[in-house]
């Protein structure tokens, strides 16, 4: 790595890992990383393309057949995960300063992002060496059969902007506790934050070439991986046309793949939850990390009896929120991650409007010395939403609250499965029954009662419908990095006739 100067501003030139190495992209390009709330470039990094992605996979297709990497035990790789938990949770305070100069996402909450990565590398150093084969009561004579369960080769894995570090982490902890080598293709916007943790894996002393991160454009290198004839498996976080084509590129080229997308979840409040932590629910649901999250609760269904007070009391909080520089420990609502993502989010507000939705709050961008380059827009609710407008059924992804109401469980339920995903949704009510009841019905690969946005490495997380394919997280996102392989033994020879299939 380097460190410029441009314009007068300390900046730091990346190279890409590629089989322990430290490399330019072949082509001589560089992107720009900018920080989001103040617009200064911080970072270049490679514009890497089809010969860099070939380097990387023939780097990481090498180290998963070398005997440093394939002949280690479940054990020994676990023992290397750990440490590299601990490295992480020795520069947590760096990497989460890196990843919030990167995408402008708040400072309190990268950082305990970053302490729940190293938490992903402890759980699935402890997972290595306990997810065994099995033993087949096979329905033959003189046979004994036994399943093991074995790593693909080499995988690609390919993350959004929201939560680089998190997101990645939830593929690679999997990915390497069984036994693959991966390809990293963190996000053209967030890339930094990736080579800090390469270079943290090879501190760790995983074998050159088991982890490499490449950066540059989707389109360009990103393709290019997923079309690499060495690569078996392709992990995807990003959003539903992106997702597309990354699955469409996958079964073309035959190579398994998971999808993590998008989602337009629904968090539904009856009229006996418990109002505060309702209201709090509501608000964390969309407006942490100003909506830029997957599982935003972006359509909030509330019963028609503490509609308006519910509102009225959303827009007294949400209304003296402090927003501003995500660098600042106090800041709730930060600034939109990309100059794009800004544009869309206006979009849609402008289209809610014009589909009959009643803005009652923000609905504007925000400028002023505290906004620093301007890339903010205020925290917004619109009610009187159908779910048939745009803004109920496509995800904005920012803090872009519609509101619906409903009169009775049915009802609210039709609502909350009445879309393309299936992501998350939460229920709020003191009556038990009609939690069990709602969480059994809603078509979501996580449901919470009486909380919300909590994810944790312990459990499966994943898309129903259009949200996704496969599950990141505990025992099943392990499988998702395996394939099983069923071994015949012969105990006793016994076949009189060879040309009988038996
Ligand atoms: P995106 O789809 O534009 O990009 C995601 C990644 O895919 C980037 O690294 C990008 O370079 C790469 N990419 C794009 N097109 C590609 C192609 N044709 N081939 C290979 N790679 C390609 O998404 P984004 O804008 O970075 O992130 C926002 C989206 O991510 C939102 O829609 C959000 O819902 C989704 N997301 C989903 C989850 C989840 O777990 N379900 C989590 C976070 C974000």
């Amino acid at each position: 790595m380097q460190i410029l100067e441009r314009e007068s501003k300390i900046m730091k030139r990346y190279q890409m890992m590629i089989g322990g190495k430290w490399e330019d992209a072949a082509s001589g390009e560089w992107m720009d990383s900018a920080d989001p709330f103040s617009g200064q470039v911080i970072a270049q990094v490679p514009r890497g393309d089809v010969a860099d992605a070939g380097r990387a996979v023939q780097a990481a297709n090498h180290a998963f057949r070398e005997p440093a990497w394939m002949e280690l035990t479940a054990t020994e790789r676990g023992h290397l995960l750990r440490k590299l938990g601990d490295l992480v949770e020795r520069d947590a305070v760096r990497l989460a300063d890196i990843e919030r100069a990167c995408n402008g996402k708040n400072i309190i909450e990268v950082t305990g992002q970053v302490h729940n990565v190293a938490q992903w590398f402890y759980y699935y150093a402890g997972l290595a060496d306990k997810i065994h084969g099995n033993v087949i009561p096979i329905n033959k004579a003189g046979v004994f059969n036994y399943v093991k369960y074995e790593p693909l080769g080499v995988v690609v894995a390919i993350t959004p902007w929201n939560s680089p570090l998190a997101l990645t982490a939830w593929k690679m902890a999997p990915a390497l506790a069984c036994g693959n080598t991966i390809v990293i293709k963190p996000s053209e916007f967030t890339s930094p934050p990736l080579l800090e943790l390469g270079a943290l894996a090879l501190e760790a002393g995983f074998p050159p070439g088991v982890v490499n991160v490449v950066t540059g454009y989707g389109n360009e290198i990103g393709a290019a991986l997923i079309e690499h004839r060495l690569v078996a498996k392709v992990a995807f976080t990003g959003g539903d046309i992106g997702g597309r084509k990354v699955a469409e590129a996958a079964v073309r080229h035959l190579k398994k793949v998971t999808l993590e997308l998008g989602g337009k979840s629904a968090n539904i409040v009856f009229a006996d939850a418990d109002f505060e932590q309702a209201v709090n629910g509501a608000i964390a649901g969309i407006f942490g990390a100003s909506g830029q999250t997957c599982i935003a609760g972006s359509r909030l269904l509330l019963e028609r009896s503490i509609h308006d007070r519910f509102v009225a009391k959303l827009i007294e909080v949400v209304g003296a929120a402090r927003i501003g520089n995500p660098a600042e420990q106090s800041t709730q609502i930060g600034p939109i991650a990309t100059r794009a993502q800004f544009n869309k989010i206006l979009d849609y507000i402008e289209i809610a409007r014009k589909d009959g939705a009643t803005c009652v709050l923000g609905g504007t961008a925000l400028t002023g010395a505290q906004y620093g380059q301007g890339q903010f827009i205020a925290p917004t609710i619109f009610t009187g939403v159908t779910n048939n407008m745009r803004i109920a059924r496509e995800e904005v992804f920012g803090p872009v609250l519609a509101v619906i109401p409903f009169d009775t469980v049915e009802e609210a339920l039709k609502i909350a499965n009445d879309t393309d995903f299936g992501l998350a949704a939460a229920v709020w009510t003191t009556d038990l029954h009609k939690a069990i009841h709602c969480s059994d019905r809603l078509e979501a690969g996580t449901v919470w009662v009486n909380n919300y946005r909590a994810t944790s490495f312990t459990t499966p997380f994943g898309g129903y419908k259009r949200s996704g394919i496969g599950r990141e997280g505990g025992l099943n996102g392990a499988y998702e990095y395996l394939q099983a392989k069923s071994v015949w033994v012969t105990t006793k020879p016994q076949r009189a006739n060879p040309f009988v299939i038996g």
